[in-house]
């Protein structure tokens, strides 16, 4: 299951199309429909699929999505568990709309420059897209971001389908809704000053959330507890964006010390002409020490901010399934297909209580 961002985006555009008839075929899918699925993504791929950059990085988000289903139980887990291996693959399929097909309205759904706002606290926001747009106007939104409002939106239509019973929304959303929930949890996605590009500080925000989850992450413990009630999500929302705000100076100023003085040898890999050397994306690679130096000055900030983002979609989705009425969800999948899961979720499960997220491989930013 090696699958990068744009060929899941693939996938998912042939899935969500009316027009290619296909969606049916997904809407069946238990994880073996799915492999199918993504023969069929790979075949597009070859066609259409570019470079992307992703939000997180493709490791954490795959990660938070993952983790979210495994702190689930009962009805709601059991289902979610059959189609975990989608959930997690989706993850990072935003980031590609963005990036791989160039869709004009979906990079505000990613980021909130709270600065631009000039408002005294998160209270002064407007509460909803409608109020938002109708005070700032959709130009000025598509340029400062609109990303607590996605989310809120989202939640609500996650609980119509729960309520409806409609198990291609419930999927898409669940995925879409675990990106949107991370990139909130990443302190740069609140700050105009998002690559510390207004700072001489440009490459922090990959370094942040792919090289160091990429480099340390399978040491990170990832147990984010089981999923809760949340009884005011919209509050909850912005929450998460304030405290998201406050941390973006953190790590700013930590970097700009560690920074100071140091020359490209220090702070990036070069190649034998002294010229910095670029991922695929064309983002230059940090050197790993100077990397492991940042790592450790964060003193556990990734970390703590990735179980925040997979605890918080746990909530959301658990939440907007309560909210539905507690609906059962076990007629959704053949009932060969969930026992089949059971005891593989199960054995995940007490992975995920030990801090680990494992099973799958993840093709990495850097
Ligand atoms: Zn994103």
């Amino acid at each position: 299951m090696v699958l990068g961002t744009g060929k899941v985006a693939v996938l998912h555009f042939a899935c969500r199309s009316p027009t290619l008839k296909i969606r049916c075929m997904f809407v069946q899918t238990s994880r073996m429909y799915i492999k199918s699925a993504f023969a069929l993504g790979l075949i597009v791929l070859i066609f259409f699929a570019t470079p992307s950059v992703s939000a997180w990085g493709v490791w954490a988000h795959n990660r938070i999505n993952r983790g979210a289903v495994l702190a689930q139980s009962g009805s709601l887990g059991a289902f979610l568990y059959n189609h975990v291996d989608y959930i997690t693959e989706e993850s990072s399929v935003p980031d590609a709309r963005k990036h791989d097909f160039n869709d004009r309205a979906e990079g505000a759904r990613h980021f909130l420059d709270v600065e631009r706002f000039r408002l005294a606290s998160m209270d002064s926001f407007p509460p909803t897209m409608k109020d938002a747009v109708a005070k700032y106007g959709a130009d000025s939104l598509q340029k400062y971001g609109t990303l607590p409002w996605t989310i809120n939106a989202m939640v609500r239509q996650l609980t119509e389908a729960f309520k409806n019973g409609n198990k291609s929304e419930i999927l898409f959303l669940c995925a879409d809704l675990g990106h949107y929930i991370g990139d909130a949890h990443m302190p740069l996605h609140t700050s105009v000053n998002h690559d510390g590009q207004l700072t001489g500080q440009q490459g922090i925000h990959g370094m942040w959330e792919a090289e160091i989850p990429e480099m340390f992450g399978d040491k990170f413990n990832l147990y984010s507890g089981n999923a809760d009630y949340i009884v005011n999500v919209e509050h909850a929302v912005w929450g998460v964006i304030d405290r998201s705000h406050h941390m973006a100076d953190t790590l700013l100023g930590i970097e700009a010390g560690l920074h100071k003085g140091k020359g490209d040898a220090d702070l990036y890999v070069l190649d034998n002409e002294a010229r910095k050397k670029h991922n695929r994306y064309g983002q230059a690679i940090h050197n790993p020490k100077y990397i492991e130096n940042y790592y450790k000055h964060l003193d556990g900030m990734v970390d703590r901010q990735m179980r925040a983002a997979m605890r918080f979609t746990a909530d959301i989705w658990y939440t907007a399934w309560v909210n539905a009425g507690r609906p059962d969800l076990s007629d959704l999948d053949p009932r060969e297909v969930t026992n089949a899961q059971s005891g593989k979720m199960e054995s995940e499960k007490k992975l995920y209580q030990s801090g680990k997220i494992t099973g799958f491989k993840t093709a990495n930013d850097f």
